[in-house]
């Protein structure tokens, strides 16, 4: 067998996902004693709620140990649709329960897209989303927004409706709202706008709402419309990792959507995972059956301003607004083509991102991982004085580019 035959050919270009390379590279240079501004990851931190560390415990204790359903525990299932507002809407054979969000949006590639069916993603997708739909066989492609609705990088429904007319074979198209990487949230009657093109073409939309507890300045979460035209075409996905403090290790996640696809899901799980670990549903159940805390939105909300001061003129950088999410997006393209004080000349958020680690020990995420040459993505779920001295330090990175 030949070298490049031992790995199969939709691996093989695989890169290892961003999260872990960051979290090497913070590693090395903590190794080193040179000082980390960790903007990189997308993880909340903090302490775990004791309630959800309780109800994990329990579950071990009681010996909650064996298989569940493959669709998840029942009560979780019930959970979830509570805690998404759809108890009327959907009962629990709606529901699938999965080992993170990231294993709902596989299943959800898996179940619906043949080979080489294309899947529509937004113009700065989410990292794994790529991976996860090529390694389902299917055909990733970005809907990028023309014209002056650029603006953020939103698409709208022109871009859907073009990018479907120029794809027979599109067979979903995924929206994170609010998104990561961009932190924008788009709106009611955006969202409907694009749910309706979907519904009416029979294209699925699958919705991926991870961080749709994150909202600042009292903003109230845009609900898709569901009703007989629009049931057999939505997918929801969300899960633990994003809502709560240090719950992305508990790897639970879940997608709610039509009988026939989350059967379809299910039946699948049944056969590659048999569902996500029993104690860490149980840990999820007490999370999200309790009203929600909004304390963690509070504490971000203030991160977000303490940020966006310490930033206000940041050199040759564009910041945008941060509706949502944990994420500042910087455009850095005003930085490309300048000579650092080493004699390098950044040409992409890749250098730039590697400049401010070498220079300042800030760490940020390149938007070449979202396919966006020109920005980067910058989480402030960490300590304030991080953010601070980390401001304070890629500040005067920047100042010396010449
Ligand atoms: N979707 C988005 C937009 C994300 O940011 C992430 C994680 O970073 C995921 C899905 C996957 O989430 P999980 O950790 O629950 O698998």
């Amino acid at each position: 067998m030949e070298l490049h035959e031992r790995i199969s050919a939709k691996l093989s270009k695989f890169r290892p996902s961003l999260t872990l390379a960051l979290k090497q590279r913070v590693q090395e240079r903590l190794a080193e004693g040179r000082p980390v501004y960790d903007f990189g990851l997308g993880e909340t931190k903090g302490r775990l709620d004791p309630g959800i560390r309780e109800a994990g415990e329990r579950a071990f204790r009681e010996e909650q140990t064996m298989y569940t359903d493959p669709a998840g525990l029942r009560e979780l299932r019930e959970a979830v649709l509570q805690w998404l507002g759809l108890s009327d809407v959907y009962g629990p054979n709606n529901v699938i329960i999965c080992t993170g969000a990231k294993q709902a949006l596989f299943n959800t590639f898996l179940a619906t897209c043949n080979p080489a069916d294309a899947v529509l993603l937004e113009a700065a997708p989410w990292v794994s989303y790529q991976p996860l739909a090529t390694a389902a066989y299917a055909f990733p492609v970005m809907v990028l927004p023309l014209g002056t609705q650029r603006e953020w990088l939103k698409v709208t429904r022109e871009d859907v409706e073009r990018n479907l007319d120029a794809r027979p074979h599109a067979k979903l198209f995924l929206l994170n709202n609010p998104c990561n990487p961009t932190a924008q949230l788009y709106s009611a009657e955006e969202l409907e706008a694009m749910l309706s093109v979907c519904a009416e073409r029979h294209v699925y939309f699958v919705l991926d709402r991870l961080y749709w507890r994150i909202l600042f300045d009292g903003r109230q979460y845009p609900e898709p419309r569901i009703d007989e035209q629009t049931r057999p075409w939505l997918i929801q996905v969300d899960g633990m990792s994003k809502n709560f403090r240090r719950t992305g290790g508990i790897r639970i996640g879940w997608a709610v959507g039509p009988d026939d696809v989350i059967r379809a899901m299910v039946n699948l799980q049944s056969h590659y995972t048999s569902g996500p670990a029993t104690p860490t549903q149980a840990a999820a159940l007490a999370a999200i059956r309790r009203p929600y805390d909004p304390g963690i939105v509070k504490e971000l909300q203030a991160k977000r301003d303490l940020l966006h001061r310490e930033s206000k003129d940041m050199p040759h950088v564009q910041i945008w607004p941060t509706p949502a999410t944990f994420y500042s997006f910087w455009d850095v393209r005003g930085c490309f083509g300048r000579r650092t004080p080493a004699g390098s000349v950044p040409q992409n958020s890749d250098d730039v991102a590697a400049y401010l680690l070498d220079a300042a020990g800030v760490i940020t995420a390149s938007g070449a991982a979202f396919m966006q040459k020109g920005y980067l993505r910058l989480s402030f779920a960490t300590p304030d004085e991080d953010i601070i001295h980390g401001m304070r330090a890629a500040r005067q990175a920047l100042a010396a580019l010449a």
